[in-house]
């Protein structure tokens, strides 16, 4: 293993993130647990990357994929038809809520950013972008540029004049009161317009639940204020539901609707494709249509990729995994906040679904504390249980388990979690 990741070091790029002190590989995968290169067995309750939306080894997508392999074409090129990609377009366009939607696919929830930033800058041709603090949406040039969080912003430098709001920073301002806290973000919007730009704003681009910055959100309630602003100057509202998308968030099947809100264009990726490579953007049609030259993604919406997400989207809807995901997110956030009010080290346990977290502090100077999360986490590890790490000093535990988790391994990742906690505090 050591040998795999000095290879690994002297390769590829020292900015790559690698969790654990001893980072393992993942050599198979069953249910909704995986098997290192040691034969140690893992429930993963990150699944994947939030990638692994149904577990591993999902029957059904598997058999979608060996289908479109055996006919001879893992892919040619998006130059010619591609009935999978044409009917995936057709379920998204649909669950999107968006009129008259059309749909472009991509490898990745960045590029799936892009094109969308693409469209919107077209559209208003103008190159101001609003984003929130704390966000973030990718690691390409646009995509960093309109990520507000420094542990993930590589260059300052940009294609696109951003504006940051406050919106999923609700913890640094406990004096107000959530109503009070919209209206401040309201303000903190309309002030930014006036003063920062000539209102000739292409988009706000807004995930529901900040994923990388800590599954922190905005107050319900809150993109639906910022769109009645928004709305006067023509500014179109962007939702990056790579983390968001699919139901993961429990009561909504796309994060933003806890908002009652729908935005002009959404950007989705990591979990449709199951563990396979496909991200996308969804916009009304005319924005969608308006680009003005040629342009395809080689890749993007590929038969595997596409197989894989409508088999992923079969499944998903035929057991109401968003359900699922509503009742045991419960659960777990419960069983988190209840234990979590005895830790002195534990702060703020909070989540939307199958997407939950918790902030570790320093008990003495109530600092976020990145080495006590990432020592809970190798705790965790050394126990059987994957989790993940983020928040804006990377102090906070972030759990996101596949939306096909059942009750009893729920309770076994809890319990290896509290476990995990004890021994690292
Ligand atoms: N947007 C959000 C909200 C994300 O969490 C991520 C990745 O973590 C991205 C965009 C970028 O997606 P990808 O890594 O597939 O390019």
């Amino acid at each position: 293993m050591s040998n795999l990741l000095d290879r690994h070091r002297a390769v590829m790029p020292g900015w790559m993130s690698l969790y654990y002190d001893d980072p393992i590989e993942i050599v198979s995968g069953r249910g909704r647990r995986v098997t290192d290169s040691d034969g140690r067995s893992y429930l993963d309750f990150f699944g994947g990357i939030l990638t692994n939306m149904l577990g591993y080894d999902v029957p059904e997508v598997r058999e979608a994929v060996e289908r479109q392999l055996r006919t001879g074409v893992a892919h040619t090129s998006t130059l010619y038809l591609i009935r999978a990609q044409v009917e995936l377009a057709e379920r998204i366009a649909e669950l999107s809520g968006i009129a008259n939607a059309k749909v472009f696919f991509t490898n990745s929830g960045t590029e799936a950013n892009e094109t969308a930033l693409l469209l919107a800058t077209h559209a208003r041709r103008s190159d101001q972008v609003l984003a929130l603090r704390n966000s973030y949406h990718g690691r390409s040039y646009a995509a960093t540029a309109v990520t507000g969080n420094r542990s993930w912003k590589n260059s300052s430098l940009s294609p696109v004049n951003v504006h940051y709001l406050h919106g999923a920073d609700r913890e640094r301002f406990p004096h107000l009161s959530d109503e009070e806290f919209l209206a401040f973000c309201a303000d903190d919007l309309q002030h930014v317009l006036d003063t920062a730009t000539a209102t000739d704003v292409a988009c706000l681009i807004v995930e529901p639940v900040q994923g990388v910055g800590g599954f922190t959100a905005a107050p319900d309630g809150l993109l639906g204020r910022y769109r009645e602003i928004l709305d006067r100057y023509g500014i179109l509202l962007v939702s990056d539901e790579v983390q968001t998308g699919w139901g993961r968030t429990g009561e909504h099947f796309w994060g933003i609707q806890a908002h009652g809100v729908t935005p002009h264009v959404m950007t989705f990726a990591k979990g449709l494709g199951n563990g396979f490579a496909i991200g996308g953007v969804v916009a009304e049609g005319t924005l969608m249509d308006a680009l003005p030259a040629n342009g395809i993604s080689t890749f993007g919406g590929n038969p595997i990729a596409t197989a894989a997400a409508g088999a992923t989207l079969d499944y998903l809807l035929a057991h109401d995994l968003q359900a699922n995901a509503h009742r045991l997110g419960r659960l777990l956030v419960d069983g988190l906040r209840t234990a979590a009010e005895g830790l002195p080290v534990a702060r703020d346990v909070r989540g939307k679904g199958l997407m939950f977290a918790v902030d570790l502090i320093d008990p003495g100077t109530g600092a976020p504390s990145p080495a006590l999360a990432a020592g809970v986490m190798e705790h965790a590890k050394e126990r059987g249980l994957l989790i993940g790490r983020g928040g804006l000093y990377g102090h906070t535990l972030r759990m996101a388990p596949p939306l096909t988790l059942t009750e009893d391994e729920a309770g076994e990742g809890l319990g290896i979690l509290l476990d995990s906690l004890a021994a690292a505090c």
